[in-house]
C-alpha cells in the first residue's frame, strides 16, 4: 500500500512509498484513511531538527501522519462495539495506562508515551491497525475531511475547557492567527465567549481575515499596541489568554493584556527563552499554566464539538491533495500559505 514516510534521517526525504499491508492484532481496529492533516511538528520532522530528532528516533523508512481518521474496515479478536464502516477519529498517544498520571486520567503526562507519526509509525498511509483504545467513532454523516482536523481541535479543547477554562461571558485573547489558533477561537466561542480577540502581525493579514469571518476581533501587533486594543474590548483586560503562536515575544505582550487575576494557557511550543516581567505578574496575581496535548477523555469533547463547528472547521481545510502531491502541501505548509493542509490516499 501507498504511505508518506520520511526515508533518511537527514533534512528533507518525505516522500511516498510502498510500504507492507498492517498486521491486524487482537484488541486492534483497521481503518481506511480517509485522510491525514500536516502540522508544524510534520514540519519540523521534515526539516530534522535535531530536538526532533532525538526526542522521536522512529525506525527508517518512518510513516509520517498523527493527524488522521478514517474508516472502519475489520475489527481484531476482542473488539466489539464497532460497527464496519464508521468514521472514526483517532488519538495517536501511545500512553502506558499504567503510570502514574495514566492512572490519574493526566494522559498527556504519561512518562511513557510514544506518539503515532512521530515515534511509531502513522496514519499517512492507505490503511494503519491501531489500538481500539485509540478510536472515537464519529456520529453517523461527519465528513471525512473535518475528522483529519480532530486532533488539533482536541488540542484546543483540552486548553480553553480543561486547563484555562472559559467562563461565560469571558473575553478571551489568542495570540498566534494560525490553525490551532484559530481552532481556540472556535472553541473559545463555543463555551459561550463575549468576545475573543485574535492577535497576529502583518504577515497573518490573510489569516486575520478568516479569523474576523469565524467571529473574533483581530489586532495586527505590528500596528497596534496589544494591550490597548484588547482594553478597548475588556476595560479590565482579557479574562483569559492563551498563547498558540510559540513566538518568544508572546508571553510579553500577552501579560499585560490580561486583568488582574486572569490566566494564560501556553499551548504552543517554543524552543527559545521567553522574556517577560515577573513583578506585574506577581502584584496582579495572574497565572501560567502549562498545556499540553490532550487527555483521552478530552477526544470524547472535541468528537462531540467537531460536529457542533463543522461549517467553521471547513472553513480552516483550506487545501486537499493527493499524496502524490505532498512536496506541494509541504511547501504551502513552510510558506503559511494556507491554513490546514489535508492530504489523502485517493488520487
Ligand atoms: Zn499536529
Ligand atoms: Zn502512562
Amino acid at each position: 500500500m501507498r504511505a508518506i514516510a520520511k526515508t533518511e534521517a537527514a533534512p528533507g526525504h518525505i516522500v511516498e512509498i510502498e510500504v507492507a499491508e498492517p498486521v491486524l492484532g487482537p484488541d486492534q481496529v483497521l481503518l481506511r484513511v480517509s485522510g491525514g492533516g500536516l502540522c508544524g511538528t510534520d514540519l519540523a520532522i521534515r526539516r530534522w531538527d535535531a530536538d526532533i530528532a532525538a526526542e522521536y528516533a522512529p525506525a527508517f523508512p518512518h510513516v509520517l501522519g498523527h493527524e488522521f481518521a478514517g474508516y472502519i474496515e475489520a475489527l481484531g479478536a476482542g473488539v466489539e462495539g464497532m460497527t464496519i464502516g464508521a468514521l472514526a477519529a483517532v488519538t495517536p498517544h501511545l500512553n502506558c495506562g499504567r503510570c502514574y498520571y495514566c492512572n490519574n486520567g493526566r494522559h498527556a503526562l504519561c512518562t511513557q508515551r510514544s506518539i503515532m507519526g512521530c515515534h511509531a509509525p502513522g496514519g499517512l498511509a492507505e490503511r494503519i491497525a491501531v489500538p481500539a483504545d485509540n478510536v472515537f467513532v464519529l456520529p453517523d454523516g461527519s465528513d471525512p475531511q473535518l475528522a483529519a482536523v480532530i486532533e488539533p481541535l482536541t488540542v484546543a479543547t483540552h486548553a480553553v475547557l480543561e486547563r484555562v477554562p472559559i467562563g461565560a461571558g469571558d473575553v478571551a485573547l489568542v495570540m498566534g492567527a494560525g490553525p490551532v489558533g484559530l481552532l481556540h477561537l472556535l472553541v473559545a466561542r463555543a463555551a459561550g465567549a463575549a468576545a475573543v480577540i485574535v492577535a497576529g502581525v502583518a504577515a497573518d493579514a490573510t489569516r486575520l481575515a478568516l479569523a474576523r469571518q469565524l467571529g473574533a476581533i483581530t489586532v495586527d501587533q505590528d500596528s497596534e499596541d496589544l494591550a490597548a486594543a484588547v482594553r478597548r474590548v475588556a476595560p479590565r483586560g482579557a479574562d483569559v489568554a492563551y498563547d498558540a503562536s510559540g513566538h518568544p515575544d508572546a508571553l510579553a505582550a500577552a501579560l499585560p493584556a490580561l486583568r488582574r487575576g486572569g490566566r494564560l494557557g501556553i499551548v504552543g511550543y517554543c524552543h527559545a527563552t521567553a522574556p517577560f516581567h515577573s513583578l506585574p505578574l506577581a502584584l496582579d496575581e495572574k497565572e501560567l499554566i502549562g498545556c499540553r496535548a490532550y487527555n483521552r477523555g478530552t477526544w470524547v469533547r472535541s468528537t462531540t464539538l467537531a460536529g457542533a463547528l463543522a461549517d467553521e472547521l471547513r472553513q480552516l481545510v483550506t487545501h486537499v491533495l493527493p499524496f502524490a502531491e505532498i512536496d506541494q502541501a509541504f511547501t504551502l505548509l513552510e510558506r503559511r500559505e494556507c491554513m490546514k493542509v489535508v492530504v489523502l490516499p485517493d488520487d
